[in-house]
């Protein structure tokens, strides 16, 4: 690790840790507002440079998520250090890339986990347009990550769970589902519950305090989390599009799995893989009250009462 790289991951972990001593006279949603905005900050920073995978940006983000699960108080997951590690060979050439996963162990059911999940990586300076300008993935998908690692510390203060949990930061989504690939094919699916994956919460294309769920015909997953609408001050809309393999839900629907997307905004949206895809677009408010909100909704998975059937993968053709 380089000199500055330690510096930076000491200033995330000093923030961090004086956060949770002034919050305890804070109301939950401004420690959400803080997390967020903390995270955002950090995630689509230049100096990150798009945390591309195979980058020592992308090795820093991957070092800093786990110091954070770890003062958080999580478990590690099949590994001693809250990463797992693999190694790609494109084009003959060697990228070593981690994943970051930290559970919290349930009570009653400490066997059958809901999976939160969100990618942190992006694509690299100039992938689509070749103009040198950053892609710092703001919307896609710092956003998504910031809301998973702000329900981390909200679920790991109110819980345990009767379920376990797993909080999943996956890598190299952008080369083609690559992390949650890995990780589907190194756990038995049939403890996976259900999924949750967040992706791209920043920018609300819907409308505020608005969600999509991708494949939302495809489990009765849709219906468990709307029957839990009211009181979460969130919306579920009608999905729009066809985005429900296009993310890593679905390495573990393939498996059966009812894992689906939730999402504020799609590939419609104007700054979607473009360099413009920045922190000032980005409402963090609404941030906040869809993480209080997503917290409220999959209330009845974490607490054992709602089991969403399984998907039938002849369906997914
Ligand atoms: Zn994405």
């Amino acid at each position: 690790m380089e000199l500055t790289n330690k510096f930076f991951l000491l200033a995330v972990i000093f923030f961090l840790l004086i956060v949770p001593l002034a919050a305890q006279q804070k109301k939950d949603s401004s420690l959400v507002f803080d997390d967020i905005s903390g995270w955002m900050s950090y995630l689509t920073s230049d100096r990150l440079k798009g945390r591309v995978e195979g980058s020592v940006e992308n090795r820093e983000v991957t070092d800093s998520i786990a110091a954070y699960f770890k003062l958080l108080g999580l478990k590690p997951f099949k590994s001693d250090n809250f990463l797992q590690t693999f190694y790609r060979h494109p084009d003959d050439s060697t990228i070593t890339t981690s994943n970051v996963i930290a559970c919290l162990p349930g009570t009653e059911k400490p066997d059958e986990y809901i999976l939160l999940s969100a990618h942190f990586d992006h694509v690299q300076i100039g992938y689509y347009n070749k103009k040198d300008k950053i892609y710092n993935g703001a919307n896609d998908n710092a956003s998504g990550t910031s809301v998973l690692l702000a329900l981390a510390r909200q679920l790991s203060m109110t819980g345990p769970h009767t379920r376990s949990i797993l909080f999943c930061a996956f890598n190299a989504e952008e080369a083609g589902l690559i992390g949650s690939t890995h990780f589907s094919e190194n756990i038995n699916a049939r403890q996976i519950v259900a999924g949750i994956n967040l992706e791209m919460l920043g920018y609300p294309q819907f409308g505020k305090n608005t969600i999509m769920l991708t494949g939302m015909l495809k489990s009765d997953l849709y219906s468990l989390l709307k029957k839990r609408m009211p009181g979460s001050g969130i919306r579920i809309r009608r999905e729009r599009g066809d985005l429900f393999q296009r993310s890593d839900n679905y390495p573990f629907a393939k498996n059966g799995v009812p894992a689906h997307t939730l999402m504020a905004s799609d590939d419609r949206e104007p700054c979607y893989h473009s360099p413009c895809d920045e922190l000032k677009r980005m409402n963090l408010p609404n941030m906040t009250s869809l993480t209080i909100g997503i917290q409220i909704l999959i209330d009845g998975l974490l607490n054992g009462a709602d089991t969403p059937k399984r998907i039938d993968s002849a369906d997914l053709q």
